[in-house]
């Protein structure tokens, strides 16, 4: 089975939950969301929930030691051995520096970095949507908008550190969510990663 270490980056309201799912379930790799992590663990509210809740709903970042602690158990996990999709995490040039120690203790490294892309408005427009149908406690106009200027502000320049190593694979996010999805297929496939057979 071909290995496949990826990490999916864009903007709020750019379609990475959604693609991502599909991602995972196309190449048999499991999701590693660490805003889906947290959004459970508030849910039941256990320990960690009680300690993120008030950071998410005001829309700032959970502590690097937290985070990477979510994402070094969850990767260590048996089905993630061959591979996982990353999605929210790393979001910050420190994170970027975690995530490659808990990969190297691994002798193991990312393999494609799928930066989607869409302009501002069109991701601002997507989770007013969201905000509709989902009700997120983060998604208020005001908190988007801090979400959204910490990720231009942290998020995207690590997108540099993965170009400087030539594993960022861009791709346009506007359009359908088929259309998207295969566009991420072909990068993918031109960098050797396989869809799983069918069973
Ligand atoms: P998301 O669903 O990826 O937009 O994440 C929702 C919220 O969870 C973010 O606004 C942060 O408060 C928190 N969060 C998720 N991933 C991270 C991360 N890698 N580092 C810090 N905070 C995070």
């Amino acid at each position: 089975m071909t290995s496949a270490r990826l990490l999916i980056v864009g903007p709020q309201g750019s379609g990475k939950g959604t693609q991502g799912a599909r991602i995972s379930e196309t190449f048999g790799i499991p999701e590693v969301s660490t805003g889906d992590v947290f959004r459970a663990n508030i849910k039941e509210q256990t320990e960690l929930g009680r300690q993120v809740k008030a950071i998410i709903d005001a829309g700032d970042l959970v502590p690097d030691e937290l985070t990477g602690a979510v994402v070094r158990d969850r990767i260590n996990q048996p089905d993630a051995a061959n591979g996982f999709l990353l999605d929210g995490y790393p979001r910050n040039a420190a994170q970027v520096a975690d995530l490659d120690r808990f990969l190297d203790e691994q002798n193991a490294s990312l393999d494609v970095v799928i930066e989607l892309s869409v302009p501002r408005e069109i991701s601002i427009e997507r989770i007013a949507l969201r905000a509709q149908e989902q009700g997120r406690s983060d998604d208020t106009e005001e908190v988007i908008a801090h979400r959204l200027s910490i990720y231009e502000r942290e998020t995207a320049p690590i997108l540099d550190i993965y170009r400087d190593r030539g594993i960022v694979a861009v791709i346009d996010g506007v359009g359908n969510l088929d259309e998207v999805e295969e566009r991420i297929n072909a990068a993918l496939a031109e960098r050797g990663i396989e869809r799983v057979a069918a069973v």
